[in-house]
């Protein structure tokens, strides 16, 4: 029984192999009929999404904060009231982000640097916050996004990440918006606390207190306020604020693109301005990527081998207790932006999975972990993974780039494709990282249990943000690529690995 059990899931597994290669193909070959040079594939079907008035998140993996964390954020500074607000900071211990605008880092730039040098997170809160200005169309917000990122970039060597939009997002941002910030870098955040020191000319410090301290607190408050505009009451207020999340046991966390952002709900009647044209997507698309590329920031850009590792050790990789392991040196992984970067390939080999690598450099790598097929295509920046008990998912905008003609991908993102995780890993005295067994990471599973036509769930940001409607979606590039999955589970069906018998399989 147990051979015969063996032989199908090998005929399953050979199977899926040929479908996955066949539907590659097809998706190949339409390409290659409708490519233009502005849009890959990819993009078009990003296009197609956007442009309906979905939202598009990226595959972006968050830092959970292991205690309860509150972010303090002060909007619209530097100016007089700056330092006065970094004294209570600096008396009570915590940490906060400013979201400054340009005029006012030009009239205060030493406050700017005061507020960097004690620790605090900096955002880009655009240049001049008049929403007349900015919010005619994407292209009038960007330039004040850039405008702000020079003269940040001037004072304090490098442009932040953090984009937060004069009002909230909501009615100002279109789908475009948030997709071309995260394309060029940026990380976009609203707040879900608002302390409405702005809302009223004269709002008083025990209002202020009130709001920023509201009965039903959101899992991780991101808390609105405010340093530029008369602050004396937000001043007066903040102590009592502190202290009212100190004695709640918070923790004061400050924001960077790791932090998973609040982003408010897109409203669908948020003026459009211009239509947003293939072409014109096309041009702000290609810029983005350049931004982002000159900031050494993103999957896309191919990266500079060995950037980030020149003269660092190597990174050993071992898994639990199959005690398999394998060294990588400077230059066959990288550490960019606080993550590993590596190939899958040699990830795959650690975890015991068959790689089989790309057939051309920076070709696609298909792995079989387990009773996954997981196949990492570069040209579609896509991640299909067929389980062979019947159930598939596809990610887009999956992160990965290629280096010298090698695929790279996040270490713990891949390291989750293939049902693994990181159990730890440490940094000095070696870089080494532990890896589970693959397959034994059952969180993981509880993401690959979506029936096959219901469409893949996204991974998304947080609370306001919409829920994905879980219809299936209807370009041709999705169907492409889930009808490699339709074979697979007919093929699974017809060598008798259905779902039931896999799961009988199992149970062994
Ligand atoms: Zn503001």
């Amino acid at each position: 029984m147990r051979k015969t059990l063996k032989t199908r899931r090998l005929a399953a597994w050979a199977l899926a192999l040929v479908t996955i290669a066949a539907g590659t193909e097809g998706v190949a070959a339409a390409a290659e009929r409708e490519t233009s040079p502005a849009l890959t594939e990819a993009d078009r079907a990003v296009y197609e999404r956007l442009v309906r008035g979905e939202r598009v998140y990226p595959d972006r993996a968050y830092a959970a904060p292991d205690e309860p964390t509150v972010y303090l954020s002060f909007d619209d500074g530097p100016s007089k009231w700056t330092p006065q607000v970094l004294d209570i900071l600096r008396e009570e211990g915590v940490k906060a982000t400013f979201f400054m605008l340009g005029s006012q880092a030009e009239a205060y730039p030493d406050y700017v640097r005061m507020v960097a040098e004690e620790g605090h997170a900096i955002g880009n809160h655009t240049y001049n916050h008049r929403y007349g200005e900015l919010y005619p169309e994407y292209e009038s917000f960007r330039d004040q996004v850039e405008r702000t990122s020079g003269i940040l970039a001037g004072i304090l060597g490098e442009a932040p990440r953090l984009v937060r939009a004069p009002g909230g997002s909501s009615g100002h941002f279109t789908p475009f918006h948030f997709y071309l910030l995260e394309q060029a870098g940026y990380a976009v955040f609203d707040w879900n606390v608002d302390s409405g020191d702005a809302l009223r000319r004269n709002a008083r410090a025990a209002d202020i207190v009130r709001g920023a301290t509201p009965a039903k607190l959101p899992a991780a408050p991101h808390v609105l306020l405010h340093d530029g505009g008369n602050r004396e009451q937000t001043v007066a207020a903040l102590p009592e604020i502190i202290r009212y999340y100190k004695d709640k046991g918070y923790r004061f966390g400050k924001l960077d693109a790791s932090v998973e952002p609040v982003q408010f709900r897109y409203s669908p009647g948020t003026p459009p301005g211009r239509p947003m044209t293939e072409k014109r997507f096309g041009n702000l698309l290609a810029e983005a990527r350049r931004i982002a590329a000159e900031r050494g920031i993103g999957g896309d850009s191919p990266a500079v081998p060995g950037e980030g590792s020149r003269e660092e050790g190597p990174l050993r990789l071992t898994a639990g207790p199959s005690g398999r392991s394998a060294t990588l040196e400077a230059g066959e992984y990288e550490l960019t932006g606080g993550r590993f970067w590596v190939s899958p390939a040699r990830l795959a080999e650690v975890l015991g999975a068959d790689a089989r690598p790309a057939e051309a450099p920076g070709g696609a790598v298909t792995v079989r972990a387990g009773k996954r097929v997981i196949r990492i295509d570069p040209a579609l920046r896509s991640v299909l993974l067929i389980d062979l008990s019947g159930y598939t998912k596809r990610l887009t905008l999956a992160e990965m780039k290629t280096v010298g003609g090698e695929l790279r991908v996040p270490l713990r993102t891949a390291a989750e494709w293939f049902g693994s995780g990181v159990a730890r890993y440490d940094l000095a005295p070696e870089r080494h990282v532990e890896l589970m067994p693959a397959g034994s990471f059952a969180p993981s599973l509880a993401g690959w249990r979506a029936p096959l036509w219901s469409g893949p769930e996204r991974n998304r940001p947080s609370e306001g943000a919409p829920s994905s409607s879980g219809r299936p979606a209807d370009g041709r590039l999705e169907k492409l690529l889930w009808g490699p999955a339709a074979i697979v589970l007919a093929a699974s069906a017809a060598v008798g690995l259905s779902a039931h018998a896999a799961a009988a399989y199992r149970a062994r």
